[in-house]
């Protein structure tokens, strides 16, 4: 009798308890797949009319209150102004842990006005444009953020968190809010980039800081007194050449360059005030370090020969990427799942026509379709980027999706094109199915996130703590106006 009852009693158990077999729902068809295959031109509208206000760094006005609403209405509670930046906001949906982040950029870049039409539109002066694809890039994290959202929205436990980052290009927007803790108490973050390609970041990229030196001298009569002048162009000019001297005898995998952004006005009158703007750039951020303080005893040296004074001002800096393989394989998991971009008839005639016109040979954009593996971990994608500060204080897997026909090599018309039109919209929702289904790995299984923990808390070591490159200066608001 005994024995008829346990055996009665396991059998309940074992109705009761999902076989360890059990079959898990499909992923492709859970609640946030439904959003985002339901919804090409809602998003569609939206990353246009983000591309339309190309607002550039930190004057993200628009552009963030476009985001901020939309993700409002579909019930996301919203923290806005944090690190008391006016265009950077958090929005969080569901309760708890564990917490996965996708982080927006809406920033665009100054001087490249596009239409989206295949062939080169004459620039008009002081217009905008979004030739790194932010509109994209903020639409695809939002899109993905909304669609775990309504897979939350089921009963389903955990948060997301979408991070509206400003002034990615040059404004570091996000070492900003990493220094004043935006980030802290994210379990695993999901990043991308629109790209020419499909593939998987295994790269550490570049750390980089961004200095303004602005030389001070004596102004006179370059003709009728030019004894009395002491030119601080002279001081730019003599601080780029012993740069440019430097050059041999720095590692080999640095980057500096600069652009003189002051150099006087008028030949016939010394200039004043002299100004130049430098990248230094390292795969290690303690070398970038190493580099500035050169330059800095160059300027002095420059200073000393020219009778003139200087001041600099560290506008920005970024760590290089830390990578984080679990995170980065499971990503490549489902970039394939997702797959490729399929462009349709009025696509690829405008692809075909926009390579004709920058000179390439190819015929339709080849590269849309295919998911391209991973490269081997390393440094030698030569970027930087503000991500790479928010890698060291939360496990990152990020990737890159073809938003663009190919064309140019960045930050160029093409991108500005092709991004602001249904290409680019194809691209940026295939990256929000890549992010909703990488977030719903890791909500519904805690072994993958204590993998992607465990990798994390090892790289990193122990003693990490983030001192911010640029130091505890105000964010440049005004850097790109
Ligand atoms: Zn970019």
């Amino acid at each position: 009798m005994t024995m008829k009852r346990i055996l009665l009693a396991a059998a309940c158990l074992l109705v009761l308890l999902p076989a360890s077999g059990a079959r898990r729902p499909d992923k492709m068809k859970t609640a946030g797949m439904r959003h985002l295959d339901a919804s090409f031109h809602l998003y569609d509208s939206l990353q246009h009319r983000i591309w339309y206000f190309a607002e550039t760094g930190y004057n993200e006005y628009q552009s963030s209150e476009t985001w901020i609403k939309f993700l409002e209405d579909n019930g996301f509670r919203i923290q806005k102004g944090v690190a008391g930046i006016p265009t950077a906001f958090i929005a969080t949906y569901g309760e708890g842990a564990p917490v996965i982040g996708m982080m927006a950029e809406y920033d665009a870049i100054k001087g490249m006005s596009q239409d989206t039409v295949p062939y080169r539109k004459p620039l008009i002066e002081g217009m905008s444009g979004h030739a790194c694809g932010h509109n994209l890039l903020g639409m695809g994290s939002v899109a993905g953020a909304v669609a775990v959202s309504k897979w939350l929205a089921e009963g389903h436990p955990g948060s997301i968190r979408l991070f509206g980052c400003p002034a990615e290009e040059g404004g570091g927007g996000k070492a900003y809010m990493m220094r004043e803790g935006c980030f802290d108490g994210v379990d695993a973050m999901l990043d991308w980039h629109p790209d020419t390609r499909n593939t998987v970041n295994t790269q550490t990229g570049l750390a980089n800081v961004q200095v303004k030196f602005t030389f001070h001298g004596k102004a006179s009569h370059a003709s009728g007194a030019p004894d009395q002048g002491r030119s601080a162009l002279d001081a730019v000019e003599a601080f780029d050449f012993m740069i440019n001297l430097m050059r041999e005898h720095i590692p080999q995998t640095s980057r500096i360059h600069y652009v003189i952004t002051q150099g006087g006005k008028a030949p016939n009158v010394v200039p004043e005030t002299a100004q130049v703007l430098y990248y230094f750039r390292s795969p290690s951020r303690e070398v970038v370090r190493e580099l500035l303080d050169r330059a800095l005893k160059a300027a002095e040296g420059a200073c000393l020969g020219t009778g003139t004074t200087f001041d600099y001002e560290l506008m920005s800096g970024n760590y290089e990427r830390l990578q984080n393989t679990v995170m980065a394989d499971l990503v490549f998991e489902n970039l394939q799942k997702v797959g490729g971009v399929r462009y349709d008839a009025r696509e690829l005639a405008f692809a075909a026509e926009m390579m004709k016109n920058s000179g390439l040979t190819e015929t339709v954009p080849a590269r849309a379709p295919v998911v391209v593996p991973p490269a081997d971990e390393g440094y030698e994608a030569y970027v930087s980027s503000d991500v790479g500060n928010v890698t060291w204080g939360v496990p990152t897997g990020s990737f890159r999706y073809c938003c663009f026909v190919p064309g140019g090599s960045g930050h160029c018309w093409q991108q500005v094109a092709s991004g602001g039109m249904t290409i680019g919209t194809k691209g940026a929702l295939n990256a929000a199915r890549v992010l909703y289904l990488c977030a719903y790995d890791l909500l519904t299984q805690p072994e993958l996130l204590g993998r992607v923990r465990a990798e994390f808390d090892a790289r990193r070591g122990p003693d990490f703590r983030f001192e911010p490159l640029m130091g505890d200066r105000k964010p440049p608001f005004d850097y790109s106006r």
